[in-house]
């Protein structure tokens, strides 16, 4: 199946994007989703991040304390690297199992961190980033989640810069102006996207 991967970095606008492809009938894999719904209580994921980072991790009632997480492997790349480990190879599992299902010209996969990790690169067909100024990022994140603006800091510089995101880039939205500008803009990709998938392969 022809697929587009799409990224970007927090707050660029990942989510709007893909809600306006999935309105376009296109089928959305989301990594982040996956990754959630694989480190559910009395999954093979859960016990393996149990096994490597203790209970801190873990919260009484036996679910994921993401936000524990999160802290433990936000400064330490060791540990950033052992939980990848855990998590890459079964979200990736899950990303061609659920490619396999679908019937469709094209299907759109999320994948938040695809410029840091560069894998998916043979899956991919296409590669779609959605920029912005650093300043929009900062702002959208934090009307959206309350955290303070260091903190937003600390997020973005922890991510790929932009110009590494574009360096990686078949297709760019630049998602500076209004959310309606931003569907439009998905709506020419989606007609791209459909010629491509329908076209011979090289
Ligand atoms: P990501 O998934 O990349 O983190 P989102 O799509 O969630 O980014 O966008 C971050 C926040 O900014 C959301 O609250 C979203 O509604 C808002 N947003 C995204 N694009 C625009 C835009 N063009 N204009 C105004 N707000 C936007």
């Amino acid at each position: 199946m022809f697929t587009v991967g799409l990224t970007g970095g927090i707050g660029s606008g990942k989510s709007t994007v893909s809600d306006c492809f999935a309105a376009h009938g296109v089928p959305v894999i989301d990594t982040d989703v996956i990754a959630r719904q694989l480190s559910v209580p009395g999954g093979e994921v859960l016990d393996a991040i149990r096994a490597v980072f203790g209970a801190t991790v873990i919260q009484p009632d036996g679910a994921l304390d993401r936000a524990a997480l999160r802290r433990r492997v936000f400064a330490d790349a060791k540990a950033r690297h052992q939980l990848e480990a855990i998590l890459h190879p079964r979200i990736r599992q899950e990303v061609e199992q659920t490619l396999a299902t679908l019937a469709a010209p094209y299907a759109l996969i999320v994948i938040p961190l695809l410029a840091e990790t560069g894998g998916y690169r043979d899956v991919l067909n296409r590669v779609l980033v959605i920029d912005c100024p650093e300043e929009l990022q900062i702002a959208r994140v934090m009307a959206r989640s309350g955290l303070a603006q260091d903190e937003v800091k600390a997020i973005l510089a922890a991510q790929a810069g932009r110009a590494e995101r574009l360096a990686v880039a078949d297709d760019v939205i630049m998602n500076t102006a209004s959310q309606e500008a931003l569907c439009a803009e998905v709506a020419l990709l989606h007609r791209r996207y459909l010629a491509l998938a329908a076209a011979p392969p090289p």
